[in-house]
């Protein structure tokens, strides 16, 4: 694996955040792609144009790291979609070093490498964002996810929360199309013992919204 192209993914950090990985105070690593193209996405410029994204070289993270790493409770990886950078183990490992655990936002879509990163311990916590029910995934993809992949996707990714209860939470942002029925269904959904918690939607704030770190959610605003 080329690691060039992994590093090529990082296109931006948070250096503190109090809100995104709830209890503990972290840094957020934002790294560009998305196999998804839901139409009410926050960050598609980040997701869908990352090129269009400041490179944050790979000697910033670790020289941040090497400094902060100490005031630091644990990193949050976001995007885009993490799972979708080839070779995103490279940037894990070198988060890894630091001494940091990590936290790792994804849409479960891929949980063959959500399964392979936590064979080879390199996330402590996956926080899974379930878009709704899996008849409504592909409008609210935006036509890139079948409601059976949904369904297969979703199915294995609970499979491993099963096994690893500490390491998946689940959450659901509330975007206009989805109900309380809808919510009910994913909350019907998810293995035994788990809740879903539900963020607050923040429409782009135009047709192509630019990345923004900042203010592209309110994290704070978990509610179970
Ligand atoms: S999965 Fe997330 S980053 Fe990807 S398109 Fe959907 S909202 Fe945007």
């Amino acid at each position: 694996m080329n690691s060039d192209l992994a590093w090529k993914h990082l296109r931006g950090m948070t250096p503190l955040s109090l809100c995104d990985w709830p209890g503990r105070p972290c840094c957020v690593v934002f790294l560009g792609g998305c196999n998804l193209r839901c139409p009410t996405c926050h960050n598609a410029s980040l997701a869908w144009d990352m090129e269009s994204q400041p490179l944050l070289p790979q000697a910033r993270l670790r020289s941040f790291l090497a400094s902060r790493a100490r005031w630091l409770s644990g990193v949050t990886v976001s995007g885009g979609e993490p799972t979708t950078v080839p070779g995103i183990g490279m940037i894990l490992h070198e988060i890894a070093a630091s001494g940091l655990p990590v936290k790792l936002d994804t849409n479960g879509m891929l949980p063959e490498v959500a399964e392979a990163l936590l064979a080879e311990g390199l996330v402590e916590v996956f926080s899974v964002d379930v878009k709704g029910p899996p008849a409504l995934y592909p409008e609210l993809s935006g036509g890139a996810v079948s409601e059976l992949d949904a369904r297969r996707n979703l199915s294995r990714i609970f499979a491993l929360a099963e096994n690893r209860p500490g390491a998946f939470n689940f959450r659901t942002t509330l975007v206009p199309r989805l109900s309380q029925t809808d919510l009910e269904t994913v909350r019907g959904m998810l293995p035994a013992g788990f809740t879903l918690a539900t963020q607050d939607y923040q429409p782009p704030r135009r047709p192509h919204a630019l990345a923004d770190t900042e203010a592209r959610r309110t994290a704070g605003n978990l509610v179970q």
